[in-house]
């Protein structure tokens, strides 16, 4: 396995993450992608000196003095990202948060890349299109999120037909167990705490709030082709087990492992084979692993997602939107925990459905969810 590697998002979690993975496989890592002009990126260009090193933002000034401290060429600008992700032949793990992560989704697919995603966002606002680029393009998606890995993995060699049901594990998050009342008063920094896995902060409030989970139903829909009757969650505290598939013969299949997301991202840049990885050796002895029904009283995001879901077109991206935009809001002391949901929900229904066929589609219905769910916040406060 020596494809080349690009990696998008390279100083978030799974940036890090995965050059870890990267390193201990010695893979060629040819291009690294952030956000920003950090020191975290510089000191990332200095471990790989061969990689090309871009940056989507920042200032003129900034730019000068990033290029300085990193000695070398850097490629400035979100139009470079779309590049190096169409590198021939190359492996791209998309890392980027939030909606700019689509277009490199799409750019690599369309130069018949392997993605690893783990961008959300790539298919639960812009499925229909992504769906479209593999079909035409002949690309390949491999899910990076650990439960659509664990579902990849149990679906290998598997009929679809076959499917009776697709479970997507969620651990509740840490406010599982609590009331509605005792929900109000949550603050961001309970919410950052997350049981079981390390991740970054909009992710760990989108699991508190179970978003992640609804987010994750859409993004099964797309990956997998099933509709929505067939995609079920059940909340697992452990992180044990994540994800399931039941067949029609009444057999099931399930995945299991540490909770430690080097093992799916490792298994995005080597499937269908499997070689020896970082993750430490797991046992079964000694773990007691509890399943139990999603408490959608108090966490909503799950049959908010199924109703966005299941109308199909704008309507996820209009959630994704709003979501991205409570959060912050949240994170900011603007909006209460539970204002969230509310505002996610007025914002598919206030946002215009339309059918998505072209990038410009997703961006425009995430644009117009976006301004009315900051609509939505100010109004709140
Ligand atoms: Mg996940």
């Amino acid at each position: 396995m020596t494809r080349p590697l690009v990696v998008l998002g390279a100083t978030g979690s799974i940036g890090r993450q995965t050059l870890e993975v990267a390193d201990n496989l010695e893979l060629q890592v040819i291009a690294l992608a952030a956000r920003d002009p950090s020191d975290e990126l510089a000191e990332i260009a200095r471990r790989y000196p061969q990689a090309k090193i871009v940056v989507a933002g920042g200032s003129g000034d900034e730019h000068r003095g990033f290029t300085s401290t990193v000695g070398r060429e850097v490629l400035f600008g979100s139009e470079n990202v779309l590049h190096v992700a169409a590198s021939p032949g190359a492996i791209v793990v998309n890392g980027i948060v939030g909606a700019a992560g689509l277009r490199a989704t799409l750019a690599a697919l369309e130069s018949g890349n392997r993605v690893a995603l783990a961008n959300k966002e790539s298919l639960v606002a812009g499925g229909p299109v992504v769906r479209s680029a593999l079909a035409r393009h002949g690309g390949e998606l491999l899910p990076v999120d650990s439960e659509h890995s664990a579902l990849h993995q149990c679906l290998a060699g598997e009929s679809m037909e076959t499917v009776a049901r697709l479970v997507l594990t969620a651990s509740g998050g840490p406010f599982r167990g609590r009331d509605r009342e005792s929900l109000k008063e949550v603050t961001p920094e309970e919410a950052l705490r997350h049981p079981t896995w390390e991740m970054g902060r909009r992710i760990s409030v989108d699991s508190a709030t179970m978003f992640n989970k609804g987010l994750e139903i859409i993004e099964a829909h797309y990956l997998f082709g099933l509709d929505y009757d067939r995609i079920e969650v059940v909340v697992h505290p452990q992180s044990i087990v994540h994800g399931a598939v039941a067949f029609i013969d009444g057999s099931w299949k399930a995945h299991l492992g540490h909770p430690d997301m080097r093992i799916p991202i490792q298994y995005a840049l080597t499937a269908p084979t499997r070689v020896r990885g970082v993750a430490d050796p797991f046992t079964l002895s000694g773990s007691s692993l509890v399943f139990e029904e999603p408490d959608r009283e108090n966490f909503p995001a799950i049959d908010i997602a199924y109703r966005a879901g299941r109308a199909g077109g704008s309507a996820p991206a209009a959630m994704n939107a709003a979501d991205e935009i409570a959060v912050e809001a949240f994170l900011q002391g603007r909006l209460g925990f539970l204002g969230i949901s509310e505002v996610v929900e007025r914002t598919i229904d206030e946002t215009e459905w339309r059918q998505l066929n072209t990038v410009e589609d997703v961006l425009e219905a995430d644009a117009e969810a976006r301004s009315i769910a900051s609509e939505l916040v100010a109004g709140a406060c």
